[in-house]
């Protein structure tokens, strides 16, 4: 039997991923009031497209911009718009949003292009499609999907890789898409493979998924150049660099993107969300989330409409009480949101809430230089130096020793036995460099 491939370097959280991983997808309640962010990506912001007490349809296209790195915002239900003003994000921040009071009658709008077979499409319809269906990367990262279907000149694409692996602990809405939607994954592959002019594309999908596995294999089975790539569990394996490094065993240099090593990563939600928006000409209006962690009564994927606010499903899915802490996301890379009225956006993949106990902040020891932080790193830097060029406020040494190499996924964090905050003030130095370099 193949060995799973996999990358040097990371770490093995507990999964916590069995209360919600053999649930299927159920659908969430569609709120009386949904909130919708001006900006839902990596990007400039969308600026609106609507006027408080204007009527809207779903699917209608409520905010967009002429920026190149931006994806526009549609409305999920029909209603009217009742308020656009700053609410509070999920990035935690507060920021401009379109609020939308939803008449229950989920009037849609006629699809914004003709439905048509892929042999019918050329790539720059494709583009044209994922743009107009505002579709960003489903797996947390939310870029602009048609930015990435349009590679620099200099960049030769040989691939499409989409990124299964789902190494967060806790979350499974990657995992129950790829079960219950294995044909709209492989066709989402297809119509991206097709947009790039490339003819291999590859899922990688962690081993602790053999369901997944199994339908992606059996989905893909009548096409050739497309193959399932089981990898080994550890995180952070669905992160670009470590991904494109264990399926294709090609480097990915920091600084660089995967477009220079000639691969395009999607995450395998966004290529479901393109077959989707292809097949029906209708735009993305709802994504899956995983409502999990201890204090969730009944934890499962829900398929929810864009703009339920976090409120809205921990309602549905119960509380055991008042949680610790709520978190936007997977507990490495994840955010604490301060209230649960923030709205679900485009790249919301899950909504933890955990315990006092396990959110309480344990004391911070001394460095006891042990090197975990360091054998962990997956890209090769050295957080125990990193942290304390942080601590200090040693911005011109931190950039030395790379810090705007790392990519924030916790692993030194995790495994410091003086459990020192490092990535935590790893990210704060990030900020401060790139300040730094702007002025
Ligand atoms: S330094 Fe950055 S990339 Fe390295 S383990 Fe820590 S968070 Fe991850
Ligand atoms: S893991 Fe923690 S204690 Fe060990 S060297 Fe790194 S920062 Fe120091």
């Amino acid at each position: 039997m193949t060995r799973a491939k996999t990358f040097v370097g990371g770490t093995y959280p507990a999964h916590n991923k069995d209360r919600t991983k053999a649930q299927p997808i159920a659908l969430a309640p569609v709120p009386e009031v949904l909130i919708y962010p001006l900006c839902q990506h990596i990007g400039a912001p969308c600026e609106p497209l609507v006027a408080v007490g204007d009527r809207v349809l779903r699917g209608q296209k409520i905010a967009d911009s002429t920026a190149k790195i931006c994806a526009p915002i549609h409305s999920s239900v029909s209603g009217k718009v009742i308020a656009i003003e700053p609410r509070p994000h999920p990035n935690g921040q507060s920021t401009m949003a379109i609020v939308v009071e939803n008449d229950g009658l989920d009037e849609t709008v006629a699809p914004f292009v003709e439905p048509k077979g892929l042999d019918e499409l050329s790539p720059a319809e494709i583009v044209e499609i994922v743009r107009e269906a505002g579709i960003v990367g489903l797996g947390g990262a939310a870029f602009p999907t048609h930015f990435k279907l349009v590679p620099p000149p200099h960049a030769k694409i040989e691939m499409v890789i989409l990124n299964g692996a789902e190494c967060e602990p806790y979350l499974t809405c990657d995992h129950r898409t790829m079960v219950e939607k294995p044909e709209l994954v492989v066709q989402g592959l297809r119509i991206l493979m097709k947009a790039l002019g490339v003819n291999q594309g590859y899922i990688g999908v962690e081993v602790n998924k053999p369901d997944a596995i199994a339908a992606l294999s059996s989905a893909c089975a009548a096409y050739s150049g497309i193959q399932v790539v089981p990898l080994q569990v550890k995180y952070p394996q669905g992160s670009e660099a470590q991904l494109i490094k264990a399926v294709t065993g090609r480097e990915l240099p920091a600084k660089k993107l995967p477009a220079d090593v000639g691969v395009i990563v999607n995450n395998v939600g966004t290529a479901a969300a393109v077959a989707e928006a292809v097949q029906t000409g209708l735009p993305l209006m709802e994504r899956v989330v995983t409502i999990s962690g201890s204090m969730v009564e009944r934890p499962q994927n829900l398929l929810v409409r864009i703009g339920t606010t976090f409120g809205d499903l921990l309602t549905e899915c119960g509380l055991k009480g008042q949680p610790g802490k709520i978190i936007n996301g997977g507990p490495m890379m994840g955010m604490t949101v301060g209230t649960i009225d923030v709205p679900v956006t485009k790249g919301v993949t899950g909504i933890l809430a955990l315990s006092e106990a396990e959110s309480c902040q344990l004391e911070v020891g001394p460095c006891i230089r042990c090197g975990r932080c360091v054998d962990v790193c997956p890209m090769f830097l050295l957080p125990v130096f990193l942290g304390q060029f942080a601590e200090r406020g040693m911005l011109d040494k931190a950039e030395e020793y790379h810090i705007l190499d790392c990519q924030e996924c916790g692993c030194c964090s995790y495994v410091c036995p003086a459990r020192r905050p490092l990535v935590q003030n790893i990210r704060l130095a990030k900020s401060g460099v790139l300040a730094k370099r702007h002025q």
